[in-house]
């Protein structure tokens, strides 16, 4: 048997937010197996019991899947593309419960890339309200000057807003390239891509190694496992 809060279980299936939830039950709207609950924080039988708001079955939720992808170069994040690339969905196999990218990677990024069935993982990983790290290894042409490196910490003013990275890392540099890892919390267009190029360090390659506490580890490119139910917690 799997317990779980009766607002919480309105929010996965997608009947209202966990608050709003939480209104229809104070409202006397919600029943569980014939009878009204009213009372907050009631922990249901999620696989059997039968929920009703407003005297209609609401469907229950999807089973939850949550997987981890190392995103190779050559294929995009998002569910269609009109020019007919490679899709990342197209990588795993037919699956009953469709799952979503969270959030977006470059045609030519590779790196950690998470899909899920969970509405409500996906909207706390990717709402700007939570800012979420997300960590880069950027391979950059040319030297990352200490200057370069300052410019970066000071911040740099993209779309009229200054953006200062959370880290900057340089990981080695030569004449001719450097590593660096940076860490960011928004989920803006190009951003890594934009930032260093702002410092005239264009990037020559580009992999996403963290997301939150989740890091890529040692997944090889183009392969993806499930995350145990530990990990999803902590993105939570
Ligand atoms: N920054 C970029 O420039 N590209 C990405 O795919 C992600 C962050």
């Amino acid at each position: 048997m799997t317990k779980e809060r009766l607002q919480k279980y309105l929010a996965r299936a997608g009947v209202a937010s966990r608050r709003q939830g939480e209104e229809l039950i104070r409202a006397g709207r919600v029943s569980v197996d014939g009878r009204i609950v009213t009372t907050l924080g009631q922990l249901i039988d999620s696989e059997k019991a039968e929920v009703m708001v407003d005297g209609r079955k609401v469907l229950p939720p999807p089973h939850c899947r949550t997987i981890v992808l190392n995103k190779p170069y050559g294929c995009v994040t998002t569910m269609a593309d009109p020019q007919g690339r490679r899709k990342v969905i197209d990588l795993l196999p037919d699956q009953e419960e469709r799952l979503y990218p969270v959030g977006r990677l470059d045609y030519d990024a590779t790196g950690l890339l998470l899909l899920t069935n969970d509405g409500e993982l996906a909207h706390r990983l990717m709402h700007p309200r939570y800012k979420v790290a997300k960590t880069y290894r950027a391979t950059v042409a040319g030297q990352f000057s200490p200057a370069a490196r300052r410019r970066l910490r000071e911040g740099i003013t993209l779309d009229g807003r200054l953006t200062i990275p959370e880290q900057v890392r340089l990981v080695k540099t030569s004449s001719e390239r450097s590593v660096l890892e940076l860490t960011i919390r928004e989920g803006r267009y190009h951003l890594v891509k934009r930032l260093c190029a702002a410092v005239g360090c264009p990037v020559l390659k580009l992999k996403r190694i963290a997301y939150g506490p989740l890091r890529l580890g040692r997944l090889a490119l183009g392969t993806w496992r499930e995350l145990t139910q530990e990990e999803v917690r902590r993105l939570k």
